[in-house]
């Protein structure tokens, strides 16, 4: 009765932060002149149990994203029993011997933080006879802790990979460091924004600039604010994560 209880009450709270979520996106998209629509939404399930992520995807969300390889393959056939099944991204620092693991797995992965990497996933993907989309990840507060490009030298990067084969750009990715103010974070926000319609302006072979996925459970709405079509919410979703 009591772990029942939890259970419900866990559920009815993902619901409510689910709303509460969508009215957010569509309240910053509108407060700067975007269609609402243009923002997708995804649920970051990473610690968070496949029960709770078959409800999100039940309420309506159409995308995850993981951070490790070997915790989403170990929750893969739980959450593909769902009648409605997400794309899912790998959004987290990917070793380049977990490649292969996923290869055929995900529909995208946006932590393409080297060209080393990106010569990896060419391989595997050649091999596997798929064209894997990558976002790649911008370092966009140049911070040490981070991986990514720094932000001078991505578009050569982006050239660099731009040539391999089995391999898609479709944008960029960032986490840009903790900020205290809304502002402060939009300072991030606004460089890699430009960057992004920088090298889309630039129309490279092989580039299919799309995607901005930049924005998470503190800082989306900034985010949303300065471009962003693509904001990636665990905590404010599933609760805060406690492991
Ligand atoms: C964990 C994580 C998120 C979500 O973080 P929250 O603050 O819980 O919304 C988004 N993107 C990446 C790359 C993450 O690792």
């Amino acid at each position: 009765m009591q772990e029942r209880s939890f259970l419900d009450e866990r559920l009815r709270i993902i619901e409510e932060n689910y709303k509460v979520i969508k009215a957010n996106i569509e309240k910053a998209a509108l407060s700067v002149n975007r269609n609402p629509d243009e923002i997708r939404l995804m649920a970051v399930t990473k610690t968070v149990e496949p029960i709770y992520i078959k409800h999100a995807i039940n309420l309506g969300i159409d995308l995850i994203g993981e951070n490790r390889v070997q915790e989403y393959l170990s929750k893969e056939e739980e959450i593909m029993k769902n009648e409605k099944k997400p794309e899912v991204h790998i959004i987290g620092h990917l070793q380049t011997n977990k490649v292969s693991k996923i290869i055929d797995k995900v529909d995208m992965i946006e932590s393409l933080d080297s060209v080393k990497l990106a010569k990896e996933i060419s391989k595997r993907a050649v091999k596997a006879g798929v064209t894997m989309p990558v976002l790649v990840e911008v370092n966009i507060g140049r911070e040490e802790s981070k991986t990514g490009f720094d932000p001078d030298e991505v578009i050569d990067g982006i050239y660099e990979i731009a040539e391999l084969e089995g391999i898609k750009i479709k944008g960029l990715m960032c986490i840009p460091p903790v900020c205290d103010s809304e502002k402060e974070a939009m300072a991030y926000f606004d460089a890699i924004s430009k960057l992004f319609i920088d090298i889309k302006d630039k129309k490279i072979d092989n580039v299919d600039m799309q995607i901005l996925s930049a924005g998470m459970s503190q800082d989306y709405e900034a985010a949303i604010k300065c471009g962003s079509n693509l904001v990636r919410i665990g905590s404010a979703l599933f609760g805060a994560r406690i492991y």
